[in-house]
């Protein structure tokens, strides 16, 4: 079993400290504080501020093992008293920073990171998450989750809504997001969609429906199916 042990803040500038009276020999004249911080890759800061001495270490560390903060730490106080930085030192962080499992986890935090950009659910006119929320108790009872809801990154006109089964994605055309198309309009699309990642794909005889017989039944479940259907017609002519 692989345990995972993420060192708190509290912790980070208790070891600061320790290795600040290891290699000074006193104790820091000025109050200290560390702290791990959202940087996108391995960056780490040390400065002196408001009279405090500011630790920063990127988050990527909060589980690192604790030889390799040392080390960091270490150089950065180093830095910080403009001493030189011994090769030992050097070498010992170098090896936790090119390993590969370091370089597959900013990977991963990179690629984390881009997935909540590109999911920003506000649109101009719209909410998706508010809305999503909604519709997920008046037809779910709250039971759907995606992996992903986004509005499309540009105005598709074609597809107005689409679900993505391999991504677990509900992705919404940004078209929509204008001031003139009617709050059930935008509804319909969503739960559309939603019903997509509620009731799956059906095969048949080598073929794959998405929009199956138990898909149209439930769809029609939709509290004001007809003037949606009405909506998409008249929306669909107008963008043509
Ligand atoms: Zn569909």
């Amino acid at each position: 079993m692989h345990i995972v042990w993420s060192m708190s803040n509290e912790e980070l500038t208790e070891l600061a400290l320790q290795i600040y009276v290891d290699q000074q020999r006193r104790k820091p004249a000025l109050p200290l504080e560390a702290q791990f911080y959202p940087y996108a890759n391995l960056n780490h800061t040390v400065r002196l501020r408001c009279g405090k001495i500011f630790f920063r270490i990127s988050d990527v560390m909060q589980d690192a093992p604790r030889w390799a903060l040392r080390a960091i730490i270490a150089i950065l106080l180093l830095k910080l008293n403009h001493r030189k930085i011994t090769p030992e030192l050097q070498a010992t962080y170098r090896s936790y920073a090119g390993s590969q499992e370091v370089r597959h986890r900013i990977h991963q935090i990179r690629r984390q990171r881009a997935q909540k950009l590109l999911s920003l659910n506000n649109g101009k006119y719209f909410d998706l998450r508010t809305t999503f929320d909604r519709l997920n108790r008046q037809y779910f009872q709250s039971s759907l989750r995606v992996s992903l809801l986004t509005w499309s990154a540009r105005k598709t006109r074609r597809t107005l809504g689409h679900y993505d089964h391999f991504h677990d994605a509900i992705v919404i055309s940004r078209s929509l997001d204008t001031e003139w198309v009617p709050l059930l309009l935008f509804e319909f699309i969503l739960f559309h969609e939603m019903l997509h990642a509620y009731s799956g794909e059906r095969y048949h005889n080598g073929k794959r429906y998405a929009h199956h017989r138990e898909f149209r039944i439930r769809e029609k479940t939709f509290h004001r199916y007809r003037e949606a259907q009405e909506l998409m017609k008249q929306f669909s002519a107008r963008i043509r």
